[in-house]
């Protein structure tokens, strides 16, 4: 018998919440724990744009025959359109490819079993802190893992400094794995003039950035979120982008991401990557299609792209109107302390401060689930629930 001899895996952090909150029988039970993006009923409905591409891709689907081990020839290049800018150097000197897969965290599972096998690089570093399954997907993949400094907790703020001398003792081929945007979980980002820093630090230092690009769109428009990967990709020659298109198109079933590789000439980025689809020749032969021909299709198509960045733009200012909303009622509900820090961070996710007794007591008093860091998801906060949720932290702190 071997199976008798197996220990029990502890819950993912996240998932095992939510698993929790689908069993607490309080009515007025709220889950801000995983990264979902809500609307004002409290729905995670499909986009428009997403039911029409379906509808025509329903009709036009002639063969379930297999996609190649990259995926859906068209999606791979509006990929590139969308991280590197239309025009870009990048994409003309034929320096990047790119394979759909199977979600962000497919994307950098495949980029972390690459770097694995087939370079030198073992050492990764993350920022301290971060989405709490990095660490399970690089060491699950063979990377060892190092830390750099983010956040200042006294301020709520970025500690630059911390990162960029951290970073300093990094040696040459190390990896660097940077959040594009809307930083999981502080919501904190590098303004331009940082990203300038960090990139100049990669190539003097022959650092090779890793960018989990997961929220583009969702922080300050899609152009914009892509400023830094554009701004350090201008800078070096190396680098490997994972991205999502679970959140920025509603497609979180649909596990469809790309990753993409960068290398220093075309010859170089062809051999990678065709070290890549090898990767992905032994993990799940090629990917599922419908993700892949729905985001190609509604990026490809005028009409459906205007209606996609128009949803898109109305959950980005949905949630920028929670993080306010949350504020004012926080300090409408008596709160005294400095809440503020809140509505000036990006994309779903708030740092709020609250540490774990006052996490579970808001679980345990008012079912109100948050992550054990204190991480609060603002993409499921409603003017319903609100109220809920800032009576019940006015109680905990
Ligand atoms: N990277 C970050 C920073 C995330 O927050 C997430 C999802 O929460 C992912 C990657 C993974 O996205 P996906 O659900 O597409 O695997």
């Amino acid at each position: 018998m071997i199976f008798s001899q197996v220990p029990q895996a502890p819950a993912d952090p996240i998932l095992g919440l939510t698993d929790a909150f689908k069993k607490d029988t309080r009515s007025e039970k709220v889950n801000l724990g995983v990264g979902i993006y809500k609307d004002e009923a409290g729905q995670t409905p499909v986009l428009k744009s997403v039911k029409k591409a379906e509808a025509i891709l329903l009709e036009a689907e002639k063969t379930k025959n297999y996609l190649g081990i990259e995926g859906v020839e068209q999606y791979n290049a509006v990929v590139q359109t969308l991280l590197f800018g239309q025009g870009s150097d990048i994409i003309n000197d034929k320096r990047a490819f790119t394979a759909q897969a199977p979600g962000g965290t497919g994307s950098l599972r495949v980029a972390a079993e690459f770097l694995v096998r087939n370079t030198e690089s073992k050492t990764l570093w993350v920022s301290n802190p971060t989405w709490a399954n990095h660490q399970n997907i690089f060491q699950t993949a063979g990377l060892s893992i190092k830390e750099y400094g983010y956040y200042k907790a006294e301020t709520h703020d970025m500690d630059f400094d911390a990162m960029i001398t951290d970073l300093q003792s990094a040696q040459a081929g190390d990896l660097i794995l940077l959040h594009g945007c809307c930083h999981n979980p502080t919501g904190i980002d590098l303004d331009a003039a940082q990203w300038e820093i960090v990139g100049q630090l990669c190539a003097d230092k022959e650092l090779v950035p890793l960018f989990d690009f997961a929220y583009q769109g969702f922080g300050a428009g899609i152009e914009e979120d892509a400023q830094g990967l554009r701004i350090v990709a201008a800078k070096v020659p190396e680098l490997l982008i994972a991205n999502s298109f679970s959140k920025n198109f509603g497609l979180y079933n649909e596990r469809i991401g790309a990753v993409t590789i960068v290398a220093a000439d075309e010859d170089a980025a062809q051999k990678s990557f065709s070290q890549i689809k090898k990767t992905i020749r032994a993990t799940y032969s090629n990917p599922p299609a419908h993700g892949g021909l729905i985001v190609s299709t509604i990026l490809s198509d005028d009409s459906l792209r205007q209606e996609w960045e128009s949803e898109l733009t109305e959950m980005r200012q949905r949630i920028a109107e929670m993080r306010t909303l949350f504020v004012e009622t926080l300090k409408s509900e008596g709160v005294d302390q400095d809440f503020s820090f809140i509505s000036r961070q990006n994309g779903m996710f708030s740092f709020s401060g609250l540490n774990k007794d006052q996490v579970n007591r808001l679980k345990d008093e008012f079912a109100v689930y948050i992550v054990g860091s204190g991480r609060i998801s603002v993409a499921g906060m409603t003017k319903q629930n609100i109220p809920v949720i800032c009576k019940a932290i006015a109680q905990v702190i």
